[in-house]
């Protein structure tokens, strides 16, 4: 069977996805904050040393596919360290544990919230990989009453689905026989979704900024069976690829744009 990695192990998307897995009998190294076979905190370089280390103490040094699910959705530099630095530090630290696997996989969850307004300077920094500076341009927007409270979020997103376009075709990912792709999911019900869907009246707002014209919002599940997808043996291909699983949000606000 095979082995993953998983973050955001204790909820949610990552819950869900685990769940899944291990129904079809594979094995799961859960990681997240509290909950966890191996718990650490991705905001922090101590958390991502350790998560290293004990994803390969666990898997006696090999995995056959990552999972970076973790996030954060606060107005917060926070979002920045976990969504963006976490995840992009998850990917390359576990990497080496997939040199062993018949059929390597690496798979983040990104968010359709990259389609939404976002900080040009802050998405520049996390380009340039300036942890400190896009903690502290953070910082700013976080103070600033004009900004809205999902510019962090979304500029954090946007970065991270450029990463997978920047990275994939290279030699480490491509190049090592390892397809690297995202999810954007649109809005899933899940605890960091549960105040913003609470009633009809607000579930009609946030649906009026995502609209989702197919099926509406939906259950961790859907986005679970679409990264097993993009993790298992049957995808040799699919490389470098964004895959909004959004009820249409992308089609709907992107339009012609491929
Ligand atoms: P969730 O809050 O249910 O789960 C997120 C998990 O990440 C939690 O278990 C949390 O403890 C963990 N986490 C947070 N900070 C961490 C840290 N510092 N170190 C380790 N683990 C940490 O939320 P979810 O909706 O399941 O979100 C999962 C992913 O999906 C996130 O990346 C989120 O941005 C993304 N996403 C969610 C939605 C949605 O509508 N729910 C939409 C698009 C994208």
């Amino acid at each position: 069977p095979r082995t993953s990695v998983l973050t955001g192990a204790a909820s949610g998307i990552g819950k869900a996805t685990k769940d899944l897995l291990e129904q079809r009998g594979e094995r799961v190294i859960g990681v997240d904050i509290h909950d966890a076979e191996v718990v650490v905190d991705l905001s922090t370089a101590e958390g991502r040393a350790a998560l290293v280390q004990e994803a390969g103490r666990l898997s006696g040094g090999s995995i056959d596919a990552i999972y970076a699910v973790a996030g954060l959705a606060v107005p917060a530099p926070a979002t920045v360290a976990v969504n963006y630095f976490g995840t992009v530090a998850t990917l390359e630290g576990l990497r080496p544990l997939l040199a062993g696997s018949e059929a390597p996989r690496a798979v983040l969850v990104s968010s359709m919230a990259a389609l939404l307004p976002s900080d040009g300077e802050l998405v520049a920094l996390l380009t340039a990989g300036d942890e400190p500076a896009a903690m502290a341009r953070a910082e700013v927007l976080a103070r600033d009453p004009a900004s809205t409270g999902q510019l962090i979020y979304a500029s954090a997103k946007l970065a991270l689905s450029r990463w997978v376009r920047r990275e994939a075709a290279t030699p480490a990912w491509a190049g090592a026989g390892i397809p690297l792709n995202a999810a954007a999911p649109g809005i899933i019900a899940t605890p960091m979704t549960a105040d913003l869907i609470a009633t009809p009246a607000r579930r009609e707002q946030l649906l009026n900024v995502v609209p989702m014209p197919l099926n509406g919002i939906a259950e961790p599940t859907v986005v679970a069976r679409l990264l097993a997808w993009l993790n298992s043996e049957e995808n040799t291909h699919l490389c470098g690829q964004v895959i909004y699983v959004d009820g249409g949000s992308d089609a709907v606000l992107r339009g012609d744009s491929v």
